[in-house]
């Protein structure tokens, strides 16, 4: 019986671990740090042996395949030992992949792949297909592929996950974006992180389609350096294209062989310029999987958004307050300050991952009235802001952080929060920041 050794008892290991035991491998899995109760329930449950709180050699360097989580660097003495004995390592994703025939549908990019994803599905969803949502979001892809069937799956590929990946093929792959990212895990090398992102093209045949930002130079650059056999499909708001979707004046146009869907973007019920791509995206995927253009629209006017992105929290005082915690780099910051038309309070701050903040100067100029920054060391944005805002405070709190909001907003403001930064210092993770600004604004 061929060994396999997962690394990780995340959700993606858990869930990989399950599918190989279904398929009767030898199955171990071993986690440096500790596993939650629920993962540690469910290898009982499946009878699947793990360790926890470090990692035992022996037992992982007789196995003929690991699955890696995506969260574990290259850099560990143990991938660099597993690298030097030549044992294969892949992602959880390119594992499932080999047990699942469903068409897949794979979204990557440096922003917008958990909004695009969850539309897509939505959208498939209300056209009633049988369709499966997994990779970074929700359930593991490999857990539903070893429990359940879907026809489709609209899965969420971060670079990590591509990095270990080789026979997989997306049927139809979204590439929305390309700005740096994640850089200490590439060796600070952008192009490195380039091609991570382009593996989502590779094994794709004519038959295929990949959807792309032709407005993103990185993008465009990299893709006329490659051999690509699947039909291109552009988006833009730049632009004119034959096949894909653009903006004209207030309307988006989306053109699929011979089939149009043409739609105005003030219907569109996510808000901003980002997610005009977004929806560009989504609604091409419509087209390509033959979805009428009522129930294109439908989902496109009726999706609510995910959590933690733009979300309107609720409006005190005629003060909005919108949560946008996910907001972890300066590139999505830029589309939120982008996309709100009133004064703006902006919550910034958190661990700062090498932000350059000069692309979101001038929006900050123009629109933000206050800066409060929630956060541990706040010199770099104190530096970089003082002569551009009027005001800039400190707080430790996302409580302190609304109250000050409250304090240096008048009717007709949005308090925003979208820090730029990842928020480990001051909080568990994006989600913990998210919901504890909304309870303190619900407290107002
Ligand atoms: P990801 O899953 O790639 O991190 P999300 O959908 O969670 O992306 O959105 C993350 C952040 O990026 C949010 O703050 C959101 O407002 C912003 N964003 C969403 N879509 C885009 C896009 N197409 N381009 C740039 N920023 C975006």
């Amino acid at each position: 019986m061929s060994r396999i050794v997962v690394l990780g008892g995340g959700e993606s290991g858990v869930g990989a671990a399950i599918l190989a035991k279904v398929k009767n491998f030898d199955v171990f899995l071993s986690d440096s740090g500790t596993l939650k109760e629920n993962a540690k329930e469910m290898l009982c449950k499946y009878d699947i042996p793990f360790e926890e709180g470090g990692h035992t050699y022996e037992k992982i360097l007789n196995a003929s395949e690991i699955i890696k989580s995506p969260g574990i660097p290259e850099t560990v003495p143990l991938i660099r030992e597993l690298r030097r004995v030549n044992i294969p390592v892949i992602s959880e994703i390119e594992f499932a992949g080999r047990y699942d025939n469903s068409k897949k549908i794979c979204i990557t990019g440096s922003n917008g792949k958990t909004t695009t994803t969850s539309l897509i599905y939505y959208l498939l969803k209300n056209a009633g297909l049988n369709v499966g949502l997994g990779g970074n979001i929700g359930q593991s892809y490999a857990f539903q592929v070893a429990t359940e069937h879907h026809d489709i799956y609209v899965l969420e590929l971060s670079s990590f996950q591509l990095d270990g990946m080789y026979d997989f093929k997306a049927h139809i792959a979204v590439l929305l974006n390309i700005t740096p990212d994640h850089l200490d895990r590439y060796g600070h090398v952008m192009q490195n992180y380039i091609n991570a992102k382009f593996r989502i093209t590779q094994n794709m045949s004519r038959e295929d389609c990949f959807i792309f930002c032709s407005d993103d130079e990185i993008t465009v650059k990299n893709l006329n350096q490659i051999v690509l056999q699947a039909k291109k499909l552009p988006f833009s708001q730049n632009d004119k294209v034959s096949q894909g979707a653009y903006l004209d004046g207030d309307s988006m146009h989306v053109i699929y062989e011979e089939s149009e869907y043409e739609m105005m973007i003030a219907d569109l019920s996510l808000p901003g310029k980002h997610n005009i791509y977004n929806s560009m995206a989504a609604a091409i995927t419509g087209k390509i999987m033959h979805i009428t253009n009522k129930t294109i629209r439908e989902a496109l006017t009726s999706f609510k958004g995910v959590e933690h992105r733009m979300e309107k929290v609720m409006s005190v005082g005629n003060v909005m307050y919108i949560n946008d915690s996910k907001a972890t780099n300066v590139n999505s910051t830029w589309y939120a300050l982008e996309s709100v038309n009133t004064p703006i309070v902006l919550i910034l701050g958190g661990t700062d991952k090498g932000n350059d903040y000069e692309p979101i100067a001038d929006l900050v100029k123009e629109k933000v009235k206050a800066i409060i920054c929630l956060g541990v060391d706040n010199k770099k944005i104190h530096d970089f802001f003082e002569d551009k805002v009027p005001y800039i405070c400190d707080v430790t709190s996302a409580e302190e952080a609304v109250k000050q909001g409250a304090e240096l907003s008048e009717a007709g403001d949005t308090v925003l929060l979208s820090p730029c930064c990842a928020s480990f210092d001051l909080f568990k993770n994006y989600e913990d920041r998210g919901r504890q600004f909304k309870e303190a604004v619900k407290r107002l």
